[in-house]
Formats: structure tokens, C-alpha cells, sequence
């Protein structure tokens, strides 16, 4: 947990492109952006991953799904669509094990995922 990137990024002590924070969540541009707009949500404390969330947390994961529409909007792509991705486990593709929502919108957006 110690060297957890995203606790770093959401301490301050590792630099990131904010673009919202609250004592609650930081949201960030994704280094390796993969649309238009491409933002990490996270919330600031450390969760590993979808699979590690507690009950004690549930309050603070519908914290941040009411603030990703607000975010979109602050954003510019609420009324033209996103998409929110959560990768869970390795089959899921997740690199980093502190748990993490992909806002991605600003083009349409291909499905199925690869
Ligand atoms: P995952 O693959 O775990 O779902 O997503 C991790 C995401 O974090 C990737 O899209 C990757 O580009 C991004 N990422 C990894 N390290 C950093 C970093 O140090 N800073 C930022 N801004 N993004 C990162
Ligand atoms: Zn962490």
C-alpha cells in the first residue's frame, strides 16, 4: 500500500494533470490517454480493487458515481456520452492495484472491448 502509485498521486508527493479533488476523491488524466478525455477517478483511500471493497466503503464508492456526471459535465462531454471502466483482476486488465474508474468520452466509443 505503501508504494501504491495512486496513494502517492493522491497525497501529492507524486505529480499528476488534476483536473477535480475533494477530501474525498481525486480524478486525473491518465497518463497514456486512450480518448479525447481520459480521466482516472479514484477515491483517495487505498481499495485494491473491486473485489476489495467493505461494506464501511459503500458510502464512498456512490460518492463517486455522483460525482463522475458533475465531472463529465465540468468536462464537456456529459451530453455527448462516456464511458465508465472499472478492470478488476488480472483477466480484467488491471495494472494498478488501487481502484480506479476510467472516464472516458470526447469520440464514439467502440464495443465490444477487445
Ligand atoms: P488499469 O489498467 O489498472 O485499469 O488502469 C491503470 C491506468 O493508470 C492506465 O490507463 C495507465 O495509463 C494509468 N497510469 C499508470 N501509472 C500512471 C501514473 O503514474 N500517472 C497517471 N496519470 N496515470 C497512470
Ligand atoms: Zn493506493
Amino acid at each position: 500500500m505503501n508504494d501504491c502509485i495512486f496513494c502517492k498521486i493522491s497525497k501529492g508527493e507524486i505529480p499528476a494533470d488534476i483536473v477535480y479533488e475533494d477530501e474525498k476523491v481525486i480524478a486525473f488524466n491518465d497518463l497514456q490517454a486512450q480518448a479525447p478525455t481520459h480521466v482516472l477517478v479514484i477515491p483517495k483511500k487505498h481499495i485494491a480493487s473491486l473485489n476489495d471493497i467493505e461494506e464501511d466503503d459503500l458510502e464512498l464508492i456512490s460518492y463517486i458515481f455522483d460525482r463522475i456526471p458533475k465531472l463529465a459535465s465540468k468536462l464537456g462531454i456529459k451530453k455527448s456520452g462516456y464511458r465508465v471502466v472499472n478492470n478488476c483482476g488480472s483477466d480484467g486488465g488491471q495494472s494498478v492495484n488501487h481502484i480506479h474508474f476510467h472516464l472516458l468520452g470526447g469520440r464514439s466509443l467502440q464495443w465490444p472491448p477487445g
